[in-house]
C-alpha cells in the first residue's frame, strides 16, 4: 500500500499536468484583425457592454505608423489590454510567411513583442497568420517561441482535440455580404467539443472595405451570441481545452 502510494506521489511529482477541461458547448472566441481604429473606438466599449471577450491582433503593417486617423495608436492598445483583452500578434509588416525566410519572420514577431513589453502589455501567446498563409517554418518558429494558439483562415470550427492549435481555422470571416444566415449557421458548430473562432477587420473598415463590416450588421451578430447564450472569449482562453504539453 506504502509502495503504491510512494508510486503515486512520485507520478504526481513527475508530470503535473492537468488534462484538458472539456470544451462546453457555445463556446466562442472572437479576433479582430489589422489594428484598426474603430476596435477601440466603437467594438471594445460595445464588447464591455456585452461582457464578452476578445483578441485584437496587431501589426504594424498597411499604413499603421502615418495614418493615425484610421489605425490604432500604441496607447490605444495598451488601453484594449487595460480593459481585459487579448493583444495577439499580427507581425510587424503583415508579409505573408510563406514569402518571409525564417530571419525575417522572427524579426517581425519580435518587434511586436518588444512593441508590447514597451507599452507594459505582456508577451502575445497568441498569433495570426497574415493573409491567413501558413507554413511548416512559421508554425515551429512560433512553437519555439512559446506561442499556443495562431489563427488561420478557413471555414470550420476549430477541434481542440484534433487540430494543431498553431494552425486554428476561423469558422466565420466578416465581410460586407456576409449574411445573418452564415453567422448563424458558422455559431451553430459551437458543439460537440469544438470551438467556433470568429474574424473581424474594422467595424467599420474604410481602409479596407473588403473586409468591412457594418456596425449595426455587428451589433446583431452579438444581440445573436447573446440570444444564444454563448460564452465569448478571447483566444488564450482557449489553452485550458489543449493537451497539455509533454514534459
Ligand atoms: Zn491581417
Amino acid at each position: 500500500m506504502m509502495r503504491l502510494l510512494a508510486g503515486a506521489i512520485l507520478w504526481v511529482l513527475t508530470f503535473p499536468v492537468r488534462a484538458a477541461e472539456p470544451v462546453p458547448d457555445r463556446l466562442v472566441a472572437l479576433t479582430f484583425d489589422d489594428s484598426v481604429v474603430s476596435h477601440a473606438t466603437f467594438v471594445a466599449p460595445l464588447l464591455k457592454k456585452y461582457g464578452f471577450g476578445a483578441t485584437f491582433f496587431i501589426t504594424e503593417g498597411f499604413e499603421f505608423t502615418t495614418d493615425k486617423q484610421h489605425y490604432l495608436t500604441w496607447e490605444q492598445i495598451r488601453e484594449l489590454h487595460a480593459a481585459g483583452f487579448e493583444i495577439g500578434n499580427h507581425t510587424r509588416r503583415h508579409t505573408a510567411v510563406p514569402r518571409q525566410t525564417p530571419e525575417q519572420l522572427l524579426a517581425d514577431v519580435e518587434h511586436i513583442e518588444r512593441q508590447c513589453a514597451a507599452h507594459g502589455i505582456p508577451r502575445p501567446t497568441s498569433f495570426c497568420y497574415p493573409g491567413y498563409q501558413t507554413n511548416a517554418a512559421a508554425v515551429k518558429l512560433l512553437r519555439e517561441r512559446g506561442y499556443r494558439f495562431a489563427r488561420a483562415g478557413g471555414a470550420r470550427a476549430f477541434d481542440p482535440a484534433a487540430d494543431e492549435p498553431l494552425l486554428m481555422p476561423q469558422a466565420f470571416d466578416g465581410k460586407p455580404d456576409s449574411t445573418m444566415e452564415q453567422f448563424k449557421a458558422a455559431v451553430a458548430q459551437a458543439r460537440d467539443g469544438k470551438v467556433v473562432v470568429l474574424t473581424f477587420h474594422g467595424i467599420p473598415d474604410l481602409k479596407h472595405p473588403w473586409v468591412n463590416t457594418d456596425p449595426a450588421k455587428f451589433e446583431r451578430y452579438l444581440a445573436h451570441l447573446k440570444e444564444q447564450g454563448c460564452r465569448v472569449v478571447a483566444v488564450r482562453e482557449l489553452a485550458r481545452h489543449l493537451q497539455p504539453r509533454s514534459p
